[in-house]
């Protein structure tokens, strides 16, 4: 029998992006064995789909960050199994025999427009973000078989926050290289987007009005220093407030000078305009922010139906429910944020996006590396683990690791699967 070392643990990471990586080589570090099972081929999650493309050199980065971590020793990287669609998590818990599970399944689920019904009319003038930047991100890459979006002038965005912005820059990026396109002009969204829109047609001796296209608009329920475009400091004083207010107010105008784009602040979305099977637009009511706050329907209120063929949901995301793990509503049920422990299991634990619901790639691996270290202080000593299990147990766990890595096609060499699925150029 082969001499096989004796891990400290054997952990199950779900998620091969930003904060499983992370988490991965920081156990395997000190002495646990990984397995990381992505759903997708590639493992960068959020990084290739959700962050915009023109963020060139940040995905280049971190994509070099995830490769060297999951191809460090200890980690065995599961590619094209996603756990509750090809694998359930009672079968990770029973029957692979796991000591830990780490979730690194990030935020995948769009919160639901909260208008009665709405859902209906997806992609029938309601889309959503995460599908609309997946689009956005992988539409030119040649073979894309995903949906495809037909953008139009004067479309809705509901939202408020840094990724709602990102959807306004998109819509109002495509609309401009669609209108320079049809003058001859081919221009890339890269450029334009350091550059912003008026700057670039003015290089083609162009202004907005010349294109003749109505702007997209942000609707958005508070005001706009409301808007989490910064964050306040914990327990931050009014004064405090007001200065982030302002730099809240800064970062919106920087961006509706480069991007040409409307904001209408204190209005949610009250109802659905359709037609047939089509949403034809929105009606909005005014709404005043409370002492706590909130944003609360003024009565008698201002109504305002608002007509448009495309509107984007951007009021963020939250983790896609596995089976068999507890949730909250609509967050994963965690006992202690800090250390991402999940309700009822003395041995799951979550790190990253699918805990802290931050859109930020810094905290997503800031927390995961937390959990991580916590988590070292559960690994057993190699005597406990050489006592504990038998050298057949890690022979069974390697076999079906092997045989699920065979089933998708991978051979265990990550660099040349990751090159085999680069997109075509
Ligand atoms: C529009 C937009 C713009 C952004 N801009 C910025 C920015 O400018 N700067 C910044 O720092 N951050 C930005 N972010 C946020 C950042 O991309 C995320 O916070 C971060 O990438 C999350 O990392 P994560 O590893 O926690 O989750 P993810 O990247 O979501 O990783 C989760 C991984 O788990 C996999 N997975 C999911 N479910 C399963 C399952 N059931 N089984 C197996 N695998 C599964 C997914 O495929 C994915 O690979 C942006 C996000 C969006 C949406």
């Amino acid at each position: 029998m082969p001499d096989t070392p004796a891990y400290r643990a054997h952990v199950a990471i779900v998620g091969g992006a930003t904060a499983g990586a992370e988490a991965a080589e920081k156990l395997a570090a000190e002495g646990a064995l990984c397995v990381v099972f992505e759903q997708n081929d590639r493992p960068y999650g959020k990084v290739e789909d959700g962050l915009p493309a023109w963020h060139v050199a940040l995905r280049k980065k971190e994509y070099k960050t995830i490769d060297a971590k999951l191809q460090a020793r200890g980690v065995h990287y599961v590619p094209c199994t996603g756990i509750g669609r090809d694998l359930s998590f009672d079968e990770l818990l029973k029957e692979w025999g796991f000591d830990l599970i780490v979730l690194a399944n990030g935020a995948w689920r769009d919160r639901p427009l909260p208008v009665a019904g709405a859902d209906a009319y997806i992609n029938r003038g309601l889309i959503y973000q995460n599908p609309f930047i997946y689009w956005f991100n992988h539409h030119r890459d040649p073979g894309y078989r995903g949906p495809s979006y037909e953008l139009h002038g004067g479309a809705i965005v509901v939202g408020g926050g840094l990724a709602s912005l990102d959807v306004v820059k998109v819509i109002q990026l495509e609309m401009t290289c669609r209108a320079l396109a049809e003058r001859g002009i081919e221009q890339d969204f890269v450029a334009m987007e350091v550059e912003g829109i008026p700057a670039t047609l003015a290089k083609h001796g162009l202004s907005w009005d010349d294109l003749g296209i109505e702007p997209c608009a942000l609707y958005y329920r508070r005001r706009i220093e409301d808007m989490p475009l910064s964050e306040a400091r914990a327990g931050a004083d009014a004064e405090q407030m007001q200065k982030t207010g302002a730099i809240r107010r800064r970062i919106l105008e920087k961006a509706q000078g480069k991007f040409v784009f409307r904001v209408e602040p204190q209005w949610t979305p009250i109802g659905l305009l359709t037609n047939g099977d089509q949403l034809e637009g929105l009606r909005f009511a005014k709404t005043r922010v409370n002492e706590s706050g909130r944003a609360v329907v003024a009565h008698p209120g201002e109504i305002r139906e608002v007509r448009s063929r495309l509107v984007i949901s951007s009021i963020g995301s939250i983790p896609e429910p596995i089976e068999g793990l507890p949730m909250d509503g609509e967050l994963l049920r965690i006992d202690d944020v800090e250390h991402g422990k999940v309700t009822s299991f003395d041995n799951v634990f979550g790190c990253g996006n699918v805990v802290t619901g931050k859109g930020n790639l810094v905290a997503s691996r800031r927390h995961s590396s937390k959990v991580a270290k916590f988590l070292v202080g559960r690994l057993e000593s190699e005597a406990t683990q050489r006592a504990r299990r038998s050298a057949s147990q890690l022979d069974e766990l390697i076999t079906r690791i092997r045989e699920r890595q065979s089933e998708v096609g991978y051979g265990g060499d990550y660099r040349r699967w990751i090159t085999r699925f680069l997109p075509e150029k």
